[in-house]
């Protein structure tokens, strides 16, 4: 039996392939996709600006159905309970991992199922990986739960207190997922559309610059060491994020706290996905969906 997915061939061109079904291994959930975002590393895989080699089976945004449960898993799992996939393997093993630093991950590459092909009709992921969510959060915003859970990461860098200000660099998704949290977390927010130096700019005494976007190709930063130095400026960066961020990104999403509707721009159905990947690229959208 085969699974449909939706690969991207080269740089600009994206097939809907046939792909073998994986089995169900011990401790691991087979889940039905429905739906899977575009973000920024799919974008750039896709432009060619990040090459993981052709062809890929991308995508780790996902939200969708249990379909089987496997042996050995001991959570409480079931068919049919609608889910959000954090797709990032993490051994439990390594130095980070044993410190709760589960997104430095040295082996989070390594894992069986690497970290990508949610753009595909179903997927087969170790239990740990899978996060239930209520009915009434629908697929598409599902697959908002791992951008979220890495806002969450990031703001807990940023090691703010109780109704500090806080200025938003960016306004993307991401941008906007950040905004969203600081004020449901009772911050006032001031969003910047400009880059990084205005936010180094922005840094009163004892400020935190956290930069989350991941720049691609290396870039670098010019920084005043004296105004580092006389008001104790802190500049950190954030990667990913551990379970604890997971869990508590779906917990939000399930209590319906946050309104995130607008950041779902478009949905396409899988067999429209190379137009999902044209759209994906334009600067006026926020998230583009595949659905399944
Ligand atoms: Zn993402
Ligand atoms: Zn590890």
């Amino acid at each position: 039996m085969t699974i449909l997915a939706v690969s991207i061939e080269e740089p600009g061109r994206v097939a809907l392939i046939q792909r073998p079904r994986k089995e169900l291994w011990p401790g691991a959930v087979r889940v039905r996709v429905q739906a899977c975002g575009i973000c920024t590393l799919e974008k750039r895989i896709y432009s060619g600006a990040l090459n993981l080699g052709y062809p890929l089976v991308a995508g780790h945004e996902v939200g969708g159905v249990i379909e089987e449960v496997g042996p050995m898993v001991l959570g409480d799992f079931r068919p049919g309970q609608r889910v959000a996939l954090d797709l990032l393997t993490r051994c439990g093993q390594c130095h980070w991992c044993r410190r709760g630093h589960t997104n430095r991950c040295e082996n989070r590459f390594k894992g069986r199922n690497g970290m990508l092909g949610g753009l595909s009709q179903e997927v087969v992921v170790p239990a740990r990986e899978v996060f239930v969510l209520p009915e009434t959060v629908p697929p598409a915003l599902a697959t908002l739960a791992e951008p979220l859970a890495d806002c969450l990461h990031c703001l807990a860098r940023a090691g703010l207190n109780h109704q500090d200000p806080v200025a938003v660099v960016g306004l993307g998704v991401m941008g906007q997922l950040h905004m969203a949290l600081l004020s449901h977390l009772g911050h006032v927010t001031a969003p910047q559309t400009q880059a990084l130096d205005l936010g180094l700019g922005l840094l009163g005494k004892g400020g935190t610059l956290v930069t989350y976007s991941s720049y691609g190709p290396s870039e670098r930063l010019s920084l005043d060491l004296n105004r580092l130095h006389y008001n104790e400026i802190s500049l950190t960066g954030t990667e990913g994020r551990t379970e604890l961020d997971f869990e508590r990104a779906v917990g939000l999403l399930a209590a319906g706290t946050l309104d995130l509707r607008a950041l779902v721009s478009r949905t396409y159905p899988a067999q429209e996905a190379a137009l999902a990947f044209v759209a994906a690229q334009d600067p006026d959208l926020y998230r583009v969906v595949v659905t399944f």
